[in-house]
């Protein structure tokens, strides 16, 4: 069994209304950790930090650190970033196998020097810049939100340690090993799976990253506000996916961060059968 932990932050919006209520029958699971932001349980031992100014301008400018601190959401968007930066390093020191975060603020608009998209900083570029200084050389990220991640290609796209595979609107790929692959404005589930199978698998099993970093959004699932017609059941199969070649290419350490997606039905369906697959659990199947 997968240790899997969870990084919890929630400060407004109707989406993760249901949370962390939502996870009971999930977090008394023996390979089951939960770190919030909130509750300081056990004198410490499972907080959830804020990321530190000093990594942040390690990754982001100056100007667009200061510009977030007027927005009134620095503090959250913090904390969303943190959750992943901990992640990373509590799979570092061998404490978890995987992890999912819970965010207020997403990731993949967020880039160098500019943010938009309800995201402002971007968690797993903070996260493989910190596992970065202490040695470790490659990543894989997928971005699996309906929207191109125009700010993590800004960030990576000359790098080439990071392999960035981006399920979007357009097919793209560079000498960097940049990937954008088009899905249809209407698509099946098993479309869509097929095309993770064709453009990403592959190029994980033979890029051999040490760390996957999943950008899951729900925006294209129906009704969202990014419909492209996928249904409910279409995540949890992805998770199986990526999970899968995870667990065959790098000792199953992955990190999903929550992106994209406004539902809050969806959510409280969707997070916990993803999480029951990373921490292999079995309850939905
Ligand atoms: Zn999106
Ligand atoms: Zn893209």
């Amino acid at each position: 069994m997968k240790r899997t932990g969870i990084f919890f932050t929630y400060f407004q919006g109707e989406r993760l209304r249901d949370f962390p209520q939502a996870l009971a029958g999930l977090l008394d699971k023996e390979n089951v950790s939960y770190y919030d932001a909130v509750y300081d349980l056990c004198d410490g031992l499972y907080y959830l930090a804020p990321v530190s100014e000093e990594l942040l301008l390690k990754v982001h400018s100056q100007g667009m650190v200061q510009r977030i601190k007027l927005t009134g959401n620095y503090e959250s968007a913090a904390y969303s970033a943190g959750g992943t930066v901990q992640a990373a390093d509590e799979i570092w020191q061998g404490k978890i196998d995987n992890a999912f975060v819970f965010t207020s603020f997403g990731d993949h608009h967020a880039g160098r020097n500019f943010y938009g998209g309800m995201c402002y900083f971007n968690g797993a570029a903070l996260a493989i810049t910190s596992l970065k200084e202490r040695g470790v050389k490659r990543f894989v990220i997928v971005d699996t939100d309906c929207h191109h991640a125009d700010g993590t290609r800004d960030i990576f796209g000359s790098d080439d340690d990071v392999l960035h595979v981006c399920f979007c609107h357009q097919d793209y790929y560079d000498n960097h090993r940049n990937v954008d692959a088009r899905i249809p404005y209407r698509a099946s589930d098993e479309e869509y799976l097929s095309r993770v199978r064709q453009e990403f698998i592959p190029r994980v099993e033979m890029f051999k990253p040490e760390y996957i970093f999943w950008e899951f959004g729900y925006d294209a699932t129906q009704g969202e506000y990014g419909d492209k017609g996928l249904t409910r059941d279409c995540h949890s199969k992805l998770a199986q996916l990526i999970k899968g070649v995870a667990d065959r290419a790098c000792h199953g350490r992955l990190i999903t961060i929550l992106c994209g997606g406004s539902g809050r039905s969806l959510a409280t369906y969707i997070i916990p059968r993803i999480i029951d697959c990373l921490a292999e659990l079995g309850r939905y199947q």
